[in-house]
């Protein structure tokens, strides 16, 4: 069976929604795929609460509409724009209302193969399905792009995993695990496994872990030194959160270092009291070596480059994050990857998110290295899809197959 549309969105999470929701009024014939908020779903830890404050954390509509204070005073749920932690479950409960109200016809299937051919593009559904389209969005979030290093890989298997295979921690209740990385995944992930009743230990290279202060009243002249956005309080976060364009314009090794380095690895304030009183933390610390023994994982570190440790644990998570690299999104075909313009593995994108592929855009955490920090968060979903929708209706009739995007210099 087949059929076809002008656009087809890859991914229904912040990204995929918010932009089908700005394209619904154009009249355009638009097919959404795949599960509403999946990765929030599955690939987050229960209990998690968001870092993004409230006020951070929406779903976007052309109109403003539906925010999560919206949809928090509907279910009478507590809400603050910031200052109260948004829990996981809301924020997931939140988008899939959303999608119910703005993004209807969403088909819940997986795109398991994206090609070209003379006319349009091919998609592949995951029951064998061919849908066609015009022109396609991908939307796939952070998924496929989890990072385990090479020490790690070697034991990898029923004791050793990344923290995005954790949303359940059941399993965890009454064992030794062991976390590592000390970034905001793996410090938070340590804090819930020990508030369900598993012993953590977290491993970190680095000789202290800087968590994100409380909220506080701030007076005005702290507010001028460092305003508060929505990637957090600074000039910087300023500058990415409302100048995206004019990053896209600064040379692409700042654009990548910038986005690599902004944004380091804190973790919430919420869970500091549990790491310091419960969770055993180990710093300074790189895997040595590590081996399998039986049911139990053993893993070994260099502390500070001078002495061993070795921690033998039930189970060993990686929290050691994300690397964007297109070639593992396996979906797109060797054909159309082969055209992509690439720089570090990140697609170059026009300035309305085209890649080098006419007619294929790509939006969140993969358009990053294009137009800043902002992209790798929900938050920057409003400026993408207000953008993307705009240039997606004003093009719908001169089909963008024949027009070749053009790029900002290298
Ligand atoms: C532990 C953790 C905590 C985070 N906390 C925050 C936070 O507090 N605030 C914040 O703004 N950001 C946070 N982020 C970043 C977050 O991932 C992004 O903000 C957000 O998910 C971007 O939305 P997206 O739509 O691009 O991606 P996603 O939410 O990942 O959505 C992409 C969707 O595409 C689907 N998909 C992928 N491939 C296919 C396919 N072939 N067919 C069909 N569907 C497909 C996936 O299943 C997924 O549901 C966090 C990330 C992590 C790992």
């Amino acid at each position: 069976m087949s059929s076809a549309t002008d656009i087809a969105i890859i991914g229904a999470g912040p990204y995929g929604l918010s932009l089908a929701a700005h394209l619904a009024a154009t009249g355009l014939s638009v097919r959404v795929f795949g599960q509403p908020m999946h990765t929030w779903r599955t690939s987050m830890p229960e209990g998690m609460v968001l870092k993004s404050e409230g006020f951070a954390s929406n779903l976007w509509h052309p109109d403003g509409a539906f925010t999560l204070k919206d949809y928090c005073a509907e279910h009478g749920l507590p809400y603050k724009d910031a200052g109260l932690p948004v829990p996981l479950e809301t924020f997931c409960a939140y988008g899939a209302a959303f999608q119910k109200r703005f993004v209807p016809m969403l088909d819940a299937r997986w795109v398991t193969g994206l090609d070209r051919d003379s006319n349009a593009f091919v998609l592949r559904l995951d029951d064998d399905e061919i849908v066609t389209a015009q022109r396609v969005v991908v939307a796939a979030g952070i998924g496929s792009f989890h990072y385990t290093p090479e020490e790690l890989e070697a034991i990898k298997g029923p004791l050793c995993s990344h923290s995005i295979e954790h949303h359940f921690l059941d399993r965890f209740v009454g064992k030794q695990v062991l976390v590592i990385g000390g970034g905001a995944s793996g410090v938070e992930l340590a804090a819930l496994i020990s508030q369900k009743g598993g012993h953590a230990t977290v491993a970190a290279r680095r000789n202290r872990i800087s968590f994100c202060g409380p909220p506080q009243a701030r007076s005005l002249l702290e507010k001028i030194m460092a305003p508060e956005t929505g990637l957090g309080t600074g000039w910087r976060s300023t500058a990415c959160v409302a100048a995206p364009m004019l990053f896209y314009q600064m040379p692409r090794d700042f654009r990548h270092m910038v986005v690599r380095k902004h944004l380091g690895p804190a973790p919430g304030w919420t869970c500091r009291e549990e790491v310091e009183r419960n969770v055993n933390v180990i710093l300074g610390a790189r895997v040595a070596r590590t081996s399998i023994r039986g049911d139990v994982a053993s893993v070994s570190f260099r502390i500070d480059d001078c002495t061993e440790k070795t921690i033998e644990a039930d189970h060993v998570i990686s929290a050691t994050g994300f690397r964007v690299d297109i070639r593992r999104l396996r979906f797109i075909s060797p054909g159309i990857m082969e055209k992509m313009d690439c720089a570090d593995h990140t697609p170059v994108l026009s300035p309305h998110f085209e890649t080098s592929v006419p007619g294929l855009f790509m939006l969140g955490v993969t358009a990053a290295n294009n137009f800043g920090p902002l992209l790798r968060f929900a938050y920057g979903a409003g400026f993408a899809s207000r953008r993307l929708s705009s240039f997606l209706a004003r093009t719908a009739s001169r089909r963008s197959a024949t027009v070749k995007p053009k790029f900002a210099a290298a």
